[in-house]
């Protein structure tokens, strides 16, 4: 139960900008110390507290109101940030995400989706990705391989709006944010401990204590610093440079394309039929020149990232087009069939920025009493569009492996179902890591055997069917 400072805190922030729901929000720790330095700095004991308010963190919370046997547990939810008020402008945000159909699933189970669909998204209904060194290529269609899109491109803003939306209307008093939370540090349970219990200590004095903790805070989380688990982890040396651009002519726009150069992929994402959002790879002394150029001069940068004839190597061409026509003559397709990709007429002003990008696993995602999940545990390369949906997978299978351990009667920090959690999101997350850290190294050098080998290799793949569903498959569960 809460205390009654708690509890007197809770009504005055009926006045705070998420008033209309049922989801109490203390707008910020320095206001939960206000009203009641009159007695302790302790603020309250809860079942959960989620460390991270971001797309991950805000959609377990979420799948916690949302289901019925986890519905009672008393949930807390601390963000860093500030509660911003959303509004949709008219231009894109220049963050965005690519979301597979398992994302889409998820969220549609939420009844997150209707709200990002009144908002505005873009389906991905191809996706043409092809090498700078050779000009092999592979294609996806939707309708070949999937029943429905090959992904949907969302501005983060929107998708973290559209799940806080439903959140504030998940009639659960269970659920508290507060935002602007600063976390000084945590004291985690030890191994022995029957009855795990974390305590969360604030910036300000205050304290927090819950029987689970769920770190959901980024890449750089301090809970699983906390946690002292190992975390493998290095630095691309690369930054991803994303701005909103202007296509030359209007179109379908359902297409998304990515070109290996040598230094890293340039990735063109659809947004509407003149828009389109970049996402391009490289190191980190251009990623800044890039920042810097007027904007004519990057869009002709960028025009050339894709379509500039990089030098060919004659063995190399030889090989590809001899397997091509090999592929030709067995029936299959030979790769010669392609799209252009659209040609860039400018970059949207201010649009433009960069993130430095880095590999991380945590090689435990559990400890008594506390989870990791989304970029706490695992951190990708973008040039898969995997990052955030590994983290969509794992507020599913947690959310799903906690309610079946209440059902059985099992504690909520039960090291059977935390187990399970484990290594269901390690037999999935840990493959997808690899694969990508896999095609990032071979793509990023452009040493002659190599080069042969990834041609000759992404044509086949490309000329196989099977092999392409099984491979869309996993980048969408
Ligand atoms: C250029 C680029 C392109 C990308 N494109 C894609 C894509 O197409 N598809 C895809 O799936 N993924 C993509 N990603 C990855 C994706 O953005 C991340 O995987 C995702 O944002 C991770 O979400 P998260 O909620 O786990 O972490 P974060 O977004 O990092 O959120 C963590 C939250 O925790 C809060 N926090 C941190 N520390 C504290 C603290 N001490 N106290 C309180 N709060 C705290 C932060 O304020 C933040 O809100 C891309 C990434 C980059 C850089």
């Amino acid at each position: 139960m809460f205390s009654n400072n708690v509890k007197r805190l809770l009504v005055r922030h009926t006045k705070c900008s998420i008033r209309t729901t049922s989801v109490r929000c203390l707008s910020t720790a320095e206001d939960v110390t206000s009203l009641s330095k009159s007695t302790t700095n302790f603020k309250g004991d809860y079942d959960v507290i989620i460390a991270g308010g971001g797309m991950v963190g805000c959609s377990l919370a979420c799948a916690l109101a949302k289901d019925s046997l986890l519905s009672n547990l008393k949930v807390l939810l601390l963000e860093g940030s500030p509660n911003k008020s959303f509004q949709l402008k008219p231009e894109y945000s220049n963050r965005v995400v690519a979301l597979n159909q398992n994302t889409k699933a998820l969220m549609s189970s939420l009844d997150v989706w209707r709200h990002v669909e009144a908002m505005r998204l873009q389906p991905v209904r191809h996706m043409q990705v092809w090498d700078a060194c050779s000009d092999v290529m592979i294609a996806f269609n939707s309708e070949e391989l999937l029943d429905d899109d090959v992904a949907y491109i969302v501005e983060n803003d929107v998708m973290l709006h559209a799940i806080n939306k439903e959140l504030s209307t998940a009639k659960n008093d269970n659920i508290q944010i507060v935002y602007d939370a600063k976390i000084a540090g945590y004291q985690l349970p030890k191994q022995e401990d029957l009855k795990p219990k974390s305590s969360v200590q604030m910036a300000n004095g205050d304290t927090y204590s819950c029987k689970l903790l769920i770190g959901a805070d980024g890449a750089n989380s301090a809970v699983r610093k906390a946690m002292g688990v190992q975390y493998l982890s290095w630095s691309y040396e690369q930054m991803g440079v994303v701005a909103t651009l202007n296509l030359s002519e209007e179109c379908e726009n359902t297409t998304a394309w990515q070109r290996w150069l040598p230094t890293g992929p340039v990735a063109i994402l659809p947004l509407d039929s003149k828009r389109s959002s970049l996402v391009w790879s490289t190191w980190q002394d251009d990623a800044k020149e890039l920042l810097k150029l007027p904007e004519d001069q990057f869009v002709d940068a960028l025009n050339d990232a894709l379509w500039k004839q990089y030098p060919r190597n004659t063995g190399i061409e030889t090989v590809t087009s001899w397997t091509s026509s090999w592929l030709k003559r067995v029936g299959l397709p030979d790769g010669t069939a392609r799209q252009l990709p659209p040609s860039i007429s400018n970059v949207v002003p201010n649009s433009r920025a960069a993130f430095p990008l880095g590999f991380g696993h945590s090689t435990r995602y559990i400890g008594p009493g506390v989870a990791l999940i989304g970029d706490a545990a695992h951190r990708v390369h973008p040039l898969a569009g995997q990052g955030v949906n590994l983290g969509f997978g794992d507020v599913k299978d947690l959310t799903h492996l906690l309610s079946e351990a209440m059902y059985s009667g099992l504690e909520i920090t039960h090291p059977d179902w935390m187990g399970k959690y484990e290594s269901v999101r390690q037999r999935h997350n840990v493959p997808t890591q690899l694969m990508i850290e896999m095609l990032h190294r071979i793509y990023t050098v452009d040493l002659m055997p190599v080069v042969l080998a990834r041609s000759v290799g992404l044509q086949i793949t490309n000329a196989l069917q099977p092999l392409k569903k099984m491979i869309m498959s996993h980048a969408t569960t």
